[in-house]
């Protein structure tokens, strides 16, 4: 397996970032989970605009212009002769003096990671997987913003540890204010009186590039859709959820906490959905041609 590490592209063995690396001193870093279809990475542009977003909210530099970027990326893929995978680019403060200062640390720490995509198993997709409603809290997001995809992701963890221990999968965390906010990797959809709900941006949450894919796609099927403020109690009487992330795509729960939820056609239709969207997006791009890294895939 190679990896890409700050321009090169080494064996993994020899991927090794330092100790005194502020993303592993302080949390003190960003990233992007990708997922790669026949080749092509999904929604590439709207991931790397998304990093560069969270980059610019902790005000760090990336050293890399975009399209050096999406080279490298597909460089990795080709390094591991891989057409299905799951790619995840970081981008640390660097190396420093202990210190909170970003100024201690002159050159951000680039990594790119790729692995072949192991599929989920098929039964969680037809019997629906098991979440809590956390008693740990999203962050609040005028502490950190859940929109930066950070490498702190310690509030995120605490809620799957309690997920752990009730035997569940993943737990969708409250903010302060009791509303619903997101999984702890995924954003949450719910049905309910022929509408489906998500949590607003505002609650607090990360503007998963799954859950904007569902939304545009709910709508241009003239699926009524509301992105809102909701409690406990709305999740709880829906008729059929389900979480999405770059990975998972459309999930469906069968339960939170005490309630159960049928695997629904909804749940089900914006799945298929969901893949004939990916698969045209594949088609589209190839069909441009050679592409920036000139390269066929
Ligand atoms: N919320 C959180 C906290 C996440 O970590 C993720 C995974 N990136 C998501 C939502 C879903 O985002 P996306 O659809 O872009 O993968």
């Amino acid at each position: 397996m190679y990896v890409y590490l700050n321009g090169k592209i080494v064996p993994s063995k020899e991927a090794l970032v330092s100790v005194f690396d502020h993303g592993f001193l302080y949390g003190d870093g960003i990233y992007e989970t990708m997922r790669v279809y026949d080749g092509v990475i999904f929604k590439l542009d709207e991931h790397i605009k998304r990093l560069y977003r969270s980059a610019s909210l902790i005000g760090l530099t990336i050293p890399q212009g975009v399209d050096s970027l999406k080279i490298s990326l597909y460089e990795t893929l080709i390094a591991n002769n891989l057409r299905n995978a799951y790619v995840r680019l970081t981008v640390s403060r660097g190396r420093g003096e202990l210190g909170l200062d970003p100024e201690l640390c002159s050159d951000p720490t680039v990594v790119i990671i790729a692995h072949k995509f192991k599929k989920y198993p098929k039964e969680l997709y037809q019997n629906g997987i098991k979440v809590i409603i956390s008693q740990t809290r999203r962050n609040l997001k005028e502490a950190i913003s859940p929109k930066i995809k950070s490498l702190n992701f310690l509030n995120n963890i605490l809620a799957k540890i309690e997920a752990k221990r009730a035997g569940a999968y993943e737990a969708i965390m409250l903010n302060v204010n009791n509303e619903l906010t997101e999984g702890t990797i995924s954003n949450v959809f719910f049905y309910k009186d022929g509408v489906l709900c998500t949590p607003s941006i505002e609650c607090g949450i990360l503007d998963g590039i799954t859950r904007e894919t569902i939304i545009e796609i709910a709508r241009r099927k003239n699926l009524k859709i509301k992105e809102g403020r909701f409690k406990r109690k709305d999740i709880y009487s829906s008729e059929e959820v389900f979480i999405t992330n770059t990975t998972l795509e459309v999930m469906p729960i069968s339960s939170i906490d005490k309630y159960r939820y049928k695997i629904g056609s909804i749940t089900k239709s914006l799945h298929h959905l969901y893949r004939q969207e990916v698969n045209a997006y594949v088609a589209a791009i190839k069909a441009e041609g050679p592409s920036i890294w000139g390269r066929n895939i």
